[in-house]
Formats: structure tokens, C-alpha cells, sequence
């Protein structure tokens, strides 16, 4: 079903509104360098009212009671969702430069179909936890632990996967009674658009619990997190702003939960199955142009089959070329704008002047003439110290260099500042989990296996995050406990 696009999109207060200042801001398409549309460009009055009515909302309503209300809620959402799937598979591709195929995966179907999973999880979720009577101090008393909402959640979003991390917050953070505060990434407006206006038309979410602000204003996110009415912050983006974020909730000590980058290590063990290896870590790397923040990008081999490793792993990735994601056989499509192919370009010319050799890649494709479309690239000779090997590019760009033996290879999985993901590849299982235990990251893969799942909490150690995403573990961050005692 088609949904009208109109350009009253941001949801406040139960309502579909204008900005403000009545300025729009316009979406980018960065396969075309197209405008595919416009939202409205929010003002801090316009966050402030989204605010005050999510707060209204939570003190004065029924909404954090009322369970099977909620539940009901995320299953509506769920369905107005999949009656517009079609037309937000166009939109995705469009709004972010998606692959068309990873909109059957990670950048819409999947995220959809976890409103489901996070229902059922509310459903059979145990809000209460008797621990009977104890005497303590002489005093007999019956104790009981409650789990009960944060309060005000505001969430922060990044572009690369819109519908995957704004659902991955709103879709918890309701259903365990909260209200929500979304401010969506400026570079990827229609996807939250789109969700702004069917959590409107599709659901009975009453007035104020789910509001959802666009803006190209960079100061809004800085707003949402300092403000005291806001009780917590589910924040998802770059290291360097998550930072930033930490530091701006301490002035009024709130609760944070941060998902932020990467620079995860595929290591591949001399025993290892080196087509499959090779195959999947060529094939990651390029999935939506590296734009992933859990991708592998560093890829550690043993040195005496160093060459081989790189030959096959060249020899996959060229057959990944960067080109039109509306394409179903596309794997890697453009990055979101010029800005992030002028930065991933920026580490491009540090490679070179760190004296990097260029296996593949390292330059714009001939074609398409248009699109910000970067070559999937793949270096050799860094020094592992260097900042293309230590920061997150964001990119498909990925870095190969030696290991000595097991302990150096998880020595250098975990030679970075980040620690979200990771992969390791050997026909041992019992020397790969032992690896895959040494590594200091959220998630391992091990020979191809796959975490990614609603029911698999997910997040970073280090300067990946602080918290999980997903799982009764992601559910839980917007949870508050408490304990209640009376004589027993
Ligand atoms: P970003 O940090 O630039 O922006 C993320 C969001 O924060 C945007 O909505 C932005 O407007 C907002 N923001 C900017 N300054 C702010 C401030 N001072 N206070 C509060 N909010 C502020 O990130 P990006 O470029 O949009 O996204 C790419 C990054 O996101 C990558 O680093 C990637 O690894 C990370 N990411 C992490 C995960 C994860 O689950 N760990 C998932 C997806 C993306």
C-alpha cells in the first residue's frame, strides 16, 4: 500500500506537525544525488513541546501500567508497518542508499518483524520477583523486586540503519512503559517520517508517548540529552558524539546507554577454511559500503599464508563492485553523502602517505558518473598502530595485516580503543571459541555463524558503548528496579 507523503511528518503530542518555523529540510538520495523529499526542519521549541508531552504523558496517563494496552500498541505498530512495507523498501533504498536486498534483512524487514519478539517478551516478562520473607535487623519482612519503567527515554539515532536502531529503542523502550523522545538522524528524514505518520494513523499510542522530531539542527541531540525532564538517553551514533553525550548527562545524572562504533577484527587461523573465510570477510566489508557499525574492517591472517589470504580476499571483493542499490545483485551501494566519501577519502590519502600498498581499490568508480560511490578497497602494509587501522572509517575499506600464532592474533583483535564485534575462522572449534573468548568484544562470529537476532543482546565493550541493545539485556535498559519491603 502507498503511503501519502506529506510534509507535516514530525509526531508531537499525538499530532502531525510542522516545524515551528514552518522550514523544511530535504532528503538526499545518494545513489542520484537527487531530492526525494522534504520534512519539516524542527526547532528547540518544537523538541521542547515533543519533551514536555512525553513527560505529561508519563506522570499522567495510564500508559506505564497498563501492559496488555502496550503490548497491544507495538503490535499495531507492527502491522501498520508491514501494510506500508512496500512502499518503505522504495523509501529506504532511496533515504539511505541501502542495497534493495539488505531491505529484506537488516534495514527493514527484520526490525519490523522484532516488534514481535519485544511483545512477546513483555508478555511473558517477570515484572515482579517475591524474595519472600527475611528478618533483618530482628524485623520480619516480606521483600519484593518491581521492574518498572525509566520514565522519559530520549533516543538518538544514526543514518546507516534507520528503521533497524529507531525501532530497536522505540519497540523497548514502550513496551516496558516508557515514553519516548526520538530525534532521527538528519541525513536519513523520510524513515522516521514515515514511522512518525504510521504510528499516528495505524496505532492507538495515545498523545505524547511516542513523539518523533526531524531536524537538520545538530544542537537538537544536545538538547534532548541535557534537558531535566528527559530520565534517560538510548543513544546510537559515533564514538566521538557519545562522548559528548556522557559528558552532557552527567549535569542532570541520567540514565545512558550508548551503541557507538567500531573497528572489528575478522581473524583467520592457519587452519582455517580460507575460501569460506575470505568469501565472508570480502562480502561484510562491502555490505552497504561498510557502513555497518558491527562490519569487520580489520583482517588479521596468519604470516605464512599472509599472500594467500589477501589474493582470495581481493579476488572476492572485486567481484563486489560499488553500483546502484535498486539492483538486486548489489552488495555495496554509494555511502550517505559527499561529506562521508570526502572523510573516508580522507583516510584513503593517510593510507598513502603512510605508505599503504593498494591491493584494490582506493578511488571513485568510473561509474556510476553519479552517487557518492567509493571503491571497496583493500590495504596491506600499515602499520597496525596507524590511524587507518585504529579508526573507524565507515567505509568499505578494509585493512589486512599479520599474526603470529593464536595469543598475537587475539593480541591484535584487541589492539584498537573499540570492541564491538568480531569473526574468527579455524576447523577447530574448541581453538576458535578459545580465541573468540580472548577477544574483548560485544559479539563473535565463529566460522560464519550469525548473532545478529532480536532474541541476541547486542553492544560494545571499551569505546564501543555501554549497554546492550536486544535480548532480555537490551529490554532491561529500560527497566528500573525496584525493592519493596512490608512486614511479613
Ligand atoms: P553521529 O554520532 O554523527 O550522529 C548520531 C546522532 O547523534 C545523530 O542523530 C546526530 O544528529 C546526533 N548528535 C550529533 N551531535 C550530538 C550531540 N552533541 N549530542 C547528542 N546528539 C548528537 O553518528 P552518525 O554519523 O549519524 O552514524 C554513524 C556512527 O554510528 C558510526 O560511528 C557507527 O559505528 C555508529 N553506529 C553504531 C551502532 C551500534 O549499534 N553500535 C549502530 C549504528 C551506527
Amino acid at each position: 500500500m502507498t503511503l501519502g507523503l506529506d510534509k507535516n511528518r514530525m509526531l508531537i503530542n499525538g499530532q502531525l506537525a510542522r516545524s515551528s518555523s514552518h522550514e523544511v529540510f530535504q532528503s538526499i538520495n545518494p545513489a542520484t544525488e537527487e531530492i526525494i523529499g522534504a520534512v519539516p526542519n524542527g526547532t528547540h521549541e518544537d523538541l521542547d513541546r515533543a519533551i514536555r508531552a512525553a513527560r505529561v504523558a508519563f506522570d499522567r496517563s495510564r500508559w506505564s501500567e497498563d501492559r496488555e494496552f502496550r503490548i497491544r500498541c507495538i503490535r499495531q505498530l507492527k502491522s501498520g508497518l508491514d501494510k506500508y512495507r512496500d512502499t518503505l523498501r522504495d523509501l529506504t533504498v532511496q533515504d539511505v542508499g541501502s542495497p534493495i536486498s539488505m531491505t529484506r534483512h537488516a534495514q527493514l524487514d527484520d526490525p519490523i518483524e522484532s516488534l514481535e519478539w519485544v511483545a512477546k517478551l513483555a508478555e511473558g516478562y517477570g515484572w515482579e520477583r517475591d524474595l519472600g520473607v527475611a528478618r533483618p535487623l530482628g524485623i520480619s519482612s516480606r521483600r519484593v523486586v518491581i521492574k518498572e519503567p525509566v520514565g522519559v527515554v530520549g533516543a538518538i539515532t544514526p543514518w546507516n540503519v534507520p528503521h533497524q536502531v529507531n525501532l530497536a529503542k522505540v519497540g523497548p523502550a514502550l513496551a516496558a512503559g516508557n515514553t519516548v523522545v526520538l530525534k532521527s538522524a538528519p541525513e536519513t528524514p523520510l524513515c522516521a517520517s514515515a514511522l512518525a505518520q504510521i504510528a499516528n494513523e495505524e496505532t492507538e499510542i495515545p498523545a505524547g508517548v511516542l513523539n518523533i522530531v526531524t531536524s537538520a539542527r545538530p544542537e537538537l541531540g544536545a538538547q534532548l540529552v541535557g534537558d531535566p525532564r528527559v530520565d534517560m538517553v538510548s543513544f546510537t551514533g559515533s564514538t566521538l558524539t557519545g562522548q559528548k553525550v556522557m559528558a552532557n548527562a552527567a549535569g542532570t545524572l541520567k540514565k545512558i546507554f550508548l551503541e557507538l562504533g567500531g573497528k572489528s577484527a575478522c581473524v583467520i587461523l592457519d587452519d582455517a577454511d580460507i575460501e569460506m573465510a575470505t568469501m565472508v570477510a570480502a562480502f561484510t566489508v562491502c555490505t552497504h559500503a561498510g557502513q555497518g557499525c558491527a562490519i569487520t574492517t580489520r583482517l588479521i591472517a596468519p604470516r605464512l599464508i599472509f599472500d594467500e589470504v589477501v589474493e582470495a580476499t581481493r579476488q572476492y571483493m572485486a567481484r563486489l563492485p560499488a553500483q546502484d542499490p535498486t539492483l538486486e545483485s548489489t552488495i555495496c551501494g554509494p555511502v550517505i553523502s559527499d561529506r562521508q566519501r570526502r572523510r573516508i577519502e580522507g583516510y584513503l590519502d593517510l593510507a598513502r602517505k603512510d605508505g599503504a600498498i593498494f591491493v584494490l581499490g582506493g578511488d571513485r568508480p568510473a561509474r556510476p558518473e553519479t552517487g557518492f560511490f567509493v571503491e571497496p578497497t583493500l590495504l596491506v602494509g600499515i602499520d597496525p598502530r596507524s590511524r587507518v587501522v585504529q579508526e573507524e572509517i565507515f567505509g568499505p575499506v578494509l585493512v589486512a595485516y599479520a599474526h603470529d600464532g593464536d595469543q598475537d592474533a587475539i593480541d591484535l583483535a584487541n589492539s584498537t580503543p573499540y570492541g564491538l564485534s568480531a569473526s574468527v575462522w579455524s576447523s577447530d572449534l574448541d581453538r576458535a571459541m578459545t580465541v573468540a573468548r580472548g577477544i574483548r568484544s560485544g559479539t563473535v562470529s565463529v566460522n560464519g555463524g550469525l548473532w545478529y537476532s532480536p532474541d541476541v543482546p547486542f553492544g560494545g565493550y571499551k569505546a564501543s558503548g555501554l549497554g546492550r541493545e536486544g535480548g532480555i539485556e537490551g529490554f532491561e535498559e529500560y527497566l528500573e528496579t525496584k525493592a519493596i519491603a512490608s512486614p511479613g
